[in-house]
């Protein structure tokens, strides 16, 4: 498969890759990225982590204020 986008990732075979747009650092849409994603195994991604720490918001687990 060929033109993969950036960013925003979907790389067939693997899972679904989370990742924090416009993030500090640039992410690697991989398990081996520099954040160290959480593979979500119910769900079937892999959630990266956002260095200012945002990515709780997209997942609910925290509210802003
Ligand atoms: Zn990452």
């Amino acid at each position: 498969m060929e033109g993969l986008a950036m960013g925003q990732a979907f790389n067939p075979p693997l899972r679904y890759h989370i990742i924090p747009l416009y993030d500090l650092r640039e992410h690697d849409p991989s398990p081996e990225c520099w954040c160290h994603p959480t593979p979500d195994e119910e769900h079937d991604y892999y959630r990266h982590h956002a260095l200012d720490g945002r990515e709780a918001y997209e997942t609910g687990e925290r509210k802003p204020n």
